[in-house]
């Protein structure tokens, strides 16, 4: 058993309360949700206070924040780039080239 209990914590927007879930899929599902009508460009965006995506209309230090972390919302990892191809079908990474997708 782990001692340690790791969840992808995602926040949609500032205002948004950290959610944890149990697999990337169960976040990029409630990503979705939130992010109504919002198809894209899905990009990733690290700033002084996200560690995430740009989705929709959440931009910038608004965006959405993506990442394993431990039960207190302590950062462990982003999402790899064939874990964001399972789940939202593109990486979002601007150095990631489509050949390698
Ligand atoms: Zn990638």
């Amino acid at each position: 058993m782990a001692t340690r209990k790791l969840s992808w914590w995602v926040r949609v927007g500032d205002a948004g309360e950290y959610e944890p879930f149990g697999t990337l899929s169960e976040a990029a599902d409630a990503i979705r949700d939130t992010v109504r009508g919002g198809d894209g460009p899905l990009q990733r965006y690290i700033g002084p206070a996200l560690r995430g995506i740009e989705f929709g209309e959440y931009r910038g230090n608004n965006g959405i924040s993506l990442f394993r972390g431990d039960s207190d919302a302590q950062f462990s990892r982003e999402a790899t780039h064939n874990e964001m191809l399972d789940v939202f079908g593109e990486c979002g990474d601007m150095h990631c080239t489509k050949e390698s997708e």
